[in-house]
């Protein structure tokens, strides 16, 4: 028996996805990569694929066999890793995939394979039928059932009954008629109005979701330039470090750009500078199954500790 992860779309249906190592990803590699649609996976594989043939090609005729003899090393491990960490890693990128797609995790289930774990996953949770048939009908005859349910409710508009009275001049039957075209018409202009409504919510809604984007897009540059100055100057301060250390405690690297004595400026600046590489990676993260849930009202992505969707409005319970 295995794990699978149960992923369910509102439209899209039900995934499993295994937990742990997948045979699939060892066995085939790419293909399998995408056959599960992780484009931007595929991507990377093979261009990380194309840089090591590149590098070596380039580097066959280098002289020197000890340093040769380093790189094929490396090269080596780097293959061997582009063979072995989609099958570890592939498929929590899939869970990853999945949620980014829209699908929402559901459950665990305990199966012998993806098929037997779809198949009760599906039985466990009948596909909705709600949401579609509760959209208002656009017809005419459907106000006019809604009225006439009131009529025999007896649930009447007051202050369409007197209207309808006074156009009537006191005919009963023709009151009736009245009455009945000014509610129809009533609840019509509300159905419009409600839809309007709704379409200025989601060109909100756009607009937020691209401004968190911008911003997302900004601090993930950001994050990339501070961690790159971040690196140069760990290097500087490295590479000078062990100058001194080789050099019996000459401060002779003092003279030089990351030398002992700026070492007092250099090192706060390092901090200041991680920092802020901290600080951008975080904001640019994109949401995760472990940080995010989606609002059960408008389905957009929300962090799991909100208490109030700041989409639709919808009060939540944290999780
Ligand atoms: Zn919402």
């Amino acid at each position: 028996m295995k794990t699978f992860n149960i992923y369910k779309h509102p439209t899209q249906g039900i995934q499993a996805v295994k937990v742990g190592f997948s045979w699939p990803a060892l066995f085939f590699g790419i293909l399998w990569l995408l056959s599960k649609k992780l484009w931007s996976f595929s991507g990377i594989w093979v261009a990380t694929y194309f840089f090591l043939t590149i590098t070596e090609r380039a580097t066959e005729h280098f002289a020197g066999s000890q340093a040769k003899a380093f790189l094929y090393l490396i090269l080596a491990a780097c293959y061997f890793a582009v063979w072995l960490v989609p099958a570890f890693k592939g498929n929590s990128w899939r869970e990853h995939n999945l949620f980014k797609r829209g699908y929402e995790k559901i459950e665990s289930i305990q199966s012998k394979n993806p098929d037997a774990a779809i198949a009760q996953a599906t039985k466990n949770n009948p596909p909705n039928t709600g949401a579609q048939e509760h959209a208002e009908p656009n017809n005419l005859n459907h106000y006019y059932e809604v009225v006439a349910e009131e009529i025999k409710n007896k649930k009447i508009e007051p202050g369409l009954f007197v209207r309808a009275t006074a156009e009537g001049g006191g005919d009963k039957e023709k009151t009736r008629s009245i009455y009945i075209k000014l509610r129809v018409n009533e609840l019509i202009s509300k159905h419009k109005t409600k839809i309007k409504q709704e379409e200025n919510q989601n060109k909100i809604k756009i607009n937020l979701k691209n401004k968190e984007k911008n911003e997302r897009t900004i601090n993930s540059i950001g994050k990339y330039i501070y961690g790159s100055i971040f690196l140069f100057l760990t290097l500087g301060i490295s590479l000078s470090l062990i100058g001194i250390i080789t050099q019996n405690g000459i401060p002779k690297t003092v003279e030089s750009f990351f030398g002992l004595l700026p070492l007092l400026i250099w090192i706060p600046l390092i901090i200041f500078v991680y920092k802020k590489f901290r600080k951008n990676a975080t904001l640019s993260e994109e949401p995760t199954p472990a940080t995010h849930v989606r609002c059960p009202d408008c389905r957009e992505l929300i962090a799991k500790e909100s208490r109030v969707c700041k989409y639709c409005g919808c009060k939540l319970i944290p999780q």
